[in-house]
């Protein structure tokens, strides 16, 4: 069985006072759950966040990380950076990074290879766009984004990866995917699996999904029975809505 996975993405929000503010209200908050929960704070929080939550089952994640080990990147921070200060968890080609960085999954594949050779647990995102959605490309194009960056991994490493479906059109627009469109969707993904890399890793693999979830759509999302758990934007900046969330997760 897989263990459900909430995962709160803040973006670049929260200064450092607010970020010890909502983690001591999540750790007081936090239901008893099976579900593994984890943070994902702005960088400069992150040794704090660590520290903050060592004794706490709430794991801690950087929302990116550079491809090179070291060298001049000004203002990119690497693996060893992050595990330096504790972080063992980086979410890579989030929809932000690949739209407004210009991340490609040719990027996006040296850069999970980087954090799975330094035994980082990778969150892998990735989904359509809305034109491609209505075009009625959206297999064709999660099938490209998966392949482009992780079809050629082996299956130990696909141990150290969690997938996150996040259909671009929506994430923080307050619309979010059907229980059914993302059922669909985490099911083609795991057949697609079973046949390029393996019925063990199709059927090991957590896949999330994020768009949009909140208190009151979240456990019949997470009531499918592809779907794994959350990443969750908006809703995981408060630590009541975040909280319900991880409720709903089991
Ligand atoms: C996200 O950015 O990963 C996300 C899912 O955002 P939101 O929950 O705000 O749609």
């Amino acid at each position: 069985m897989r263990t459900p996975l909430v995962a709160g993405n803040w973006k670049m929000n929260k200064t450092l006072e607010q970020s010890e503010a909502l983690l001591t209200e999540l750790a007081a908050k936090r239901p008893d759950t099976s579900a593994e929960i984890i943070v994902a704070p702005p960088f400069l929080n992150l040794p704090a966040a660590v520290r903050q939550l060592q004794n706490s089952v709430i794991g801690v994640a950087a929302q990116n990380m550079h491809q090179a080990e070291s060298g001049a990147y000004t203002g990119e921070v690497s693996a060893d950076m992050l595990l330096s200060v504790g972080v063992r968890t980086v979410i890579l080609g989030h929809s932000e990074r690949r739209s407004y960085f210009g991340e490609s999954d040719e990027l996006l594949k040296e850069k999970v290879d980087q954090a799975l050779a330094k035994d980082l647990q990778v969150i892998f995102c990735f989904g359509e766009e809305l034109g491609q959605r209505k075009s009625g490309s959206h297999f064709e194009v999660v099938e490209r984004q998966l392949r482009e960056a992780l079809f050629h991994l082996d299956a130990s490493q696909w141990k150290s990866l969690v997938l996150a479906y996040e259909p671009v059109w929506a994430i923080g627009t307050g619309e979010t995917a059907s229980p059914a469109q993302a059922q669909e969707m985490h099911a083609f993904i795991r057949q697609l699996l079973a046949k390029e890399v393996g019925a063990g890793v199709a059927d090991a693999v957590r896949i999330l999904y994020g768009g949009s979830v909140k208190p009151a759509n979240a456990e019949e999302i997470f009531s499918q029975p592809d779907v794994d758990g959350g990443l969750i934007g908006g809703a995981s900046l408060k630590a009541d809505d975040f909280v319900a969330i991880i409720a709903a997760a089991g």
